[in-house]
């Protein structure tokens, strides 16, 4: 098997481990960072290994559509054409054309849609989403699913789900791409039952890993924790879960604390570029006035590149500047954070504290919100 693990936890379900790719290994649990177009916002890739980052998002929505599947391939695959040598996990463009684009028409197929960018219509379906996942050769590729909208009713979420496990199986019998693992998809809204069979079908079809969709789609906090529990426990020890979208702190780590080895978010970047700092005490908002004459660096203690050289002031005044270089260096401070916050986890973990490390984290972080 690819996923290895190291050590579980004796008072929750956290799980270390480390998953091996074709372009290297990744410690779990693990935060991605998401670089829709083939690059993480405002970063480059010798930035993301100063930063620790181990895995980058690909979006098969976003690259398909630009620059397309041919220049893609006339580079060789998205690893050379971003220049970034580690893993890669693409999704399948399923929650975009649920999200983005102007849904024209849904068959057994696929869905037809207008594109968000020009309009034209733009077929994607699991035949086409592994064809272009193939195309951009990403270590980790996601079977194209129907992301189910919160609220929902059953009959809708039950309907969607034999549609999703039709898919996961006509996307696992397509063509890969050398070394590619594929990870299928749990859905089921916030109906436990529905869960459960998405998970044991899924099982049973066979996938790499598994991750656990429909979170973080506008659900009260504790919907999302009953949505992994109802899926966990009918997946394989061995095999990684994923929880797609999620990046806030306390609640990766209630997720971690209930089985779960992966995240991904465009929270760091895209609050970022608003001036908001992620810290192990809650998001500051580094524009506010209340900074302006404030010496200390963004994060007390941070061991990135703008913690270690500019003040709260000077970071302030680049971003109330509209400077490029403010949203820069809150960018990379933010992705340090969420790394370091990871690194953490990890060794809370190893050293058998992660229970009592999980709820003093649920204390720092939102205490000040
Ligand atoms: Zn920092």
């Amino acid at each position: 098997m690819a996923f290895e693990i190291l050590h579980e936890d004796t008072r929750t379900r956290a799980r270390l481990g480390r998953l091996a790719t074709a372009h290297g290994s990744v410690d779990t649990p693990v935060f991605m960072d998401v670089g829709t177009l083939g690059t993480v916002k405002a970063l480059e890739p010798r930035d993301l290994v100063e930063l620790g980052t181990q895995v980058v998002l690909g979006n098969t929505y976003h690259l398909l559509l630009r620059p397309g599947p041919e220049i893609i391939a006339a580079a060789g695959g998205l690893h050379k054409f971003m220049r970034w040598d580690g893993p890669i996990l693409t999704d399948s463009g399923g929650f975009q054309v649920f999200s983005l684009a102007k849904l024209r028409k849904m068959t057994e197929d696929g869905c037809l849609f207008n594109s968000h960018i020009d309009g034209r219509e733009v077929f994607l379906g699991p035949r086409e989403s592994m064809a272009m996942q193939k195309t951009l050769g990403s270590d980790i590729a996601m079977v194209f699913d129907e992301c189910l909208p919160y609220p929902c009713d059953r009959d809708r979420a039950a309907k969607s789900v034999e549609q999703t496990l039709r898919w996961a199986e006509l996307s696992k019998a397509q063509p890969h791409a050398d070394g590619q693992q594929v990870f299928g998809i749990v859905q089921g809204g916030v109906y436990d039952e529905l869960r459960r069979h998405c998970a044991e079908r899924l099982v049973e079809i066979g996938f790499d890993g598994y991750a656990i969709g429909g979170i973080s789609v506008g659900e009260p906090e504790e919907f999302m924790y009953k949505a992994v529990e109802a899926s966990v426990p009918f997946l394989p020890r061995e095999a990684p879960r994923y929880v797609m979208g999620l990046g806030v702190m306390h609640q990766m780590a209630e997720c971690v604390a209930r089985g779960v080895d992966m995240f991904d978010c465009v929270i760091p970047t895209r609050i970022a570029r608003h001036g908001t700092a992620i810290t192990r005490r809650g998001n500051v908002a580094i524009k506010a006035a209340k900074w302006a004459f404030d010496s200390s660096p963004v994060e007390e203690g941070c061991d990135c590149y703008c913690c270690r050289n500019f003040s709260r002031s000077y970071v302030r005044h680049l971003l109330n500047c509209d400077e490029i270089l403010g949203l820069r260096l809150l960018t990379i401070h933010n992705v340090r954070a969420l790394n370091r916050f990871m690194a953490e986890m990890r060794s809370a973990i190893a050293d058998g504290t992660f229970a009592d490390w999980k709820e003093q984290v649920r204390k720092d972080t939102t205490e000040n919100e």
